[in-house]
Parts: C-alpha cells; structure tokens; sequence
C-alpha cells in the first residue's frame, strides 16, 4: 500500500507508487481466477473477514488493487474500485445508491450512453431523471430538492460546459443528495473533483487514463464506506470487474498520465487560438485553465463548430493525421462529426434531443506534434471551404 505524500508533484508520485516484490516498478500480473489457502484456519479467517487475502478475481485480484489504490491517490480520494468499462462502473455505481421512486437530476449534454442507459433501464426500472444545464445546478439551490442523486459531467459531453463544483456540491448536501461526477476529461491532472465536495467520481478509463486505445475499463473513487458499498454490492452481483492485464495497462498509462496531458494541454491551446481567429468557426467548445474554480487544465477533446460555408464530409476526408472514429484520448488524434453521431441512435439520440448542430464536430487531439495537426487542420479546411470546393466541383 502507499504512504500518501502530499509534498510531491503527481507525476513524482505515480512514478514511485510501487515498492513491489522483487524490486519490480510495475505490478506483476496475477492472471488468475482463484487464490487458495495454506490451512482451514487461514481459509476460515478470510472466509469470517478477519483477513483479506484475495479469494476470488471477480471480487479482488492483486494487480486490479495495485491500479485502483494508484487512482485513490491520484483522486485524493480513500478508495476506489475497477470495473470492466466505464459504463460498468456507472450502472454498478447507480445501481447501488438507487432504488425505484427516486430522482436523478442530470446534467444536459450527459454522454449518449449514459443518456441511454437512464432512459432505457433506469426509467423502466422506477426511477424518475431530468435534465438541466449547469447553470441551474449552480443558481437554483432548490434543483436538487427532493433529489437522491444529482448525476453531472463538467466539463459535460459534446459542448464541455463547465459548473463550480463546489458550489453544487454545497447546495446538495443541504438537500441530503449524492453528488456523482464524470471526470473522464479532465482526468485527475486537472480536476480532483472530491476535493471540491463531490462524493462519487468515475472515469472512462478507455480514455485518457489508460491512454493508448488499447484497454476498455472503468473506475469508481469515493469514500471507503461508498467504495465498500459498490464492493459488497455491485461489483459481485452484476461482475463487471476489471481484467488483471488491463489493470496492469491502466497503471502503465497512470504513470504517464501527467506528461500525456501536458502535451494534450499544448496542442489543444494552439487549435483554440488558431481556430477562434477564422471567419469559417462559429464556436469553439474547449474550457481552458480556471475558466471555471478548480480546472487546472484543457484536455484535448474539444467541438468546433463552423459556419456553412465548411463541407463537413469534404473536411472529414481531407484529414490525413486525424482518423474518424468514436472514444477519445489515445495517441491518434480524431474527428467525429456531429452528424454521423446523430445518424446514429434515433428517438434516444441526446444529441437531437439537446439540438446539437450538424456543422458541429468533436476533436480527439492526440500525442502527435502539435504544428503537424495544425497542419493537416488547416489543410483539410482550405479544402472543406466554399472557394476550394467550387474548384474541386469545376474539375
Ligand atoms: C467513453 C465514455 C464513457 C463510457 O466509457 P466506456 O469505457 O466506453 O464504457 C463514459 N463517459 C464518458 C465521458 C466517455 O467519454
């Protein structure tokens, strides 16, 4: 286990998260199912909780708690819990702190799939959810009256609107409701979102915190007794654990998460600069440094929006660095655009529902060098322009 070391800066701190066995840096791989016991008395112990020996992988796995113990840290927070992808640990997490006749209040522009899982499970199964923008959250201190569970994402899906944390964790704890966040953007480097009030974060750990594409996982960090909760509950009876291997990826990608989104940070302030100086862009949506208290940082997933005068298909084509695609926060930098996303689900796209435009697209950008993207950017878009494309209709 590690000795909390509040002196040192995060990267210095995941670096050294490990004194294992052996001298080793990275956690060994404890492919295994099952761990037995050496007597009776070792296996009756265990089994009554006077010691806790890892039994089953489903519940506990060595490897599994060397990365979770890493993102409690990282968090600020005392305990945290790995799931097989971040929707496990979003439906094991509301699953546990909810039951039918309560109240969610949720933030608009919520992750599609979130979206979809509150509207096609939780509904159903008797629980009541409305949407609101963070302003409301913020000013109406009467929001959250009545609610058992205010759900939020700040910056929030799609357009990255941000709220004070704070703020809306004071106003819930008046009102007696959990606080839960999605901190997938602004991963722990930017944002500590516990330290702000908030009683639940969660992350995608697909995205930044694994941060190679190769890994679909989740977690979960909170209070011991919340973690306990989901441990007890959730994680054994719906069994999303995470994989000993991809925990033993998401503490390789932990270690360099610092510097990951450093780079992320530089490439993302250079298009925001650049983009918000064309005639062609209507928006951009990229919260930067203090734009709102506790952002520390801007990731590099952002939306742009352009006006007519860009062929969005034209501008998608035209990129040769960018690659089209969904997920976020690898290496490969991408582009989704609002369009193909809103062709996708139908009568339960949020998008639609919270009239995103389809001049809007989402920007993954990623680990290559910064002036390269710009490059190939700005290329695509004198292509994707009304001059360029009269000329390529011409030939
Ligand atoms: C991808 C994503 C999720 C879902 O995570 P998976 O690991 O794909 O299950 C949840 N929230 C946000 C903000 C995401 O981007």
């Amino acid at each position: 286990m590690v000795e909390r070391r509040d002196d040192l800066e995060m990267a210095t701190l995941l670096a050294m998260t490990y004194g294992t066995d052996a001298g080793s840096v990275t956690p060994p791989i404890y492919q295994t199912s099952l761990f037995t016991f050496d007597s009776f008395e070792a296996f009756e112990d265990r089994m009554a909780g006077r010691t806790d020996q890892a039994i089953y992988t489903r519940v506990q796995n060595p490897t599994v708690a060397a990365f979770e113990t890493m993102v409690a840290d990282a968090e600020a927070g005392e305990a945290a819990v790995g799931f097989a992808s971040g929707m496990a640990a979003i439906a094991s997490t509301l699953f546990a702190f909810l039951k039918p006749g309560d109240k969610i209040a949720c933030i608009e522009h919520v992750y599609p799939d979130t979206y979809r899982l509150f509207e096609r499970l939780l509904r159903p199964f008797g629980v009541e959810i409305s949407y609101h923008p963070p302003i409301a959250f913020e000013d109406d201190p009467e929001l959250l009256d009545g609610i058992a569970l205010a759900y939020l994402e700040s910056p929030s899906s799609v357009v990255f609107e941000v709220m004070d944390l704070a703020k809306v964790a004071g106003h819930a704890r008046h009102h007696g409701a959990l606080t839960v966040i999605d901190n997938s953007w602004a991963s722990p480097i930017f944002q500590r979102p516990l330290s702000s009030g908030i009683d639940i974060v969660l992350h995608s750990a697909s995205k930044y915190i694994g941060g190679h594409s190769d890994t679909v996982a989740g977690v979960v960090v909170s209070s011991a007794a919340h973690i306990e909760r989901l441990r007890d509950l959730t994680l054994p009876l719906l069994g999303g654990k995470l994989a000993p291997f991809e925990a033993f990826l998401l503490a390789r990608g932990m270690r360099t998460l610092s510097a990951r989104m450093r780079q992320h940070q530089a490439t993302a302030n250079l298009f925001v600069d650049r983009l918000a100086a064309r005639s062609d862009v209507k928006a951009v949506y990229s919260p930067g440094v203090n734009s709102v208290p506790g952002l520390k940082g801007r990731s590099g997933l952002m939306s742009v929006e352009f006006n007519d005068d860009i062929d969005i298909p034209r501008l998608a084509n035209a990129l040769r660095l960018f690659k089209l695609g969904v997920s976020w926060g690898g290496f490969e930098s991408l582009i989704l655009p609002a369009q193909v996303a809103l062709a996708q689900v139908g009568e339960e796209n949020s998008l639609q529902r919270f009239g995103v435009s389809p001049k809007l697209v989402r920007l993954s950008l990623g680990l290559e060098d910064s002036n390269d993207l710009w490059e190939d950017f700005s290329t695509a878009l004198e292509h994707a322009g009304k001059p360029a494309g009269a000329r390529l209709g011409a030939s």
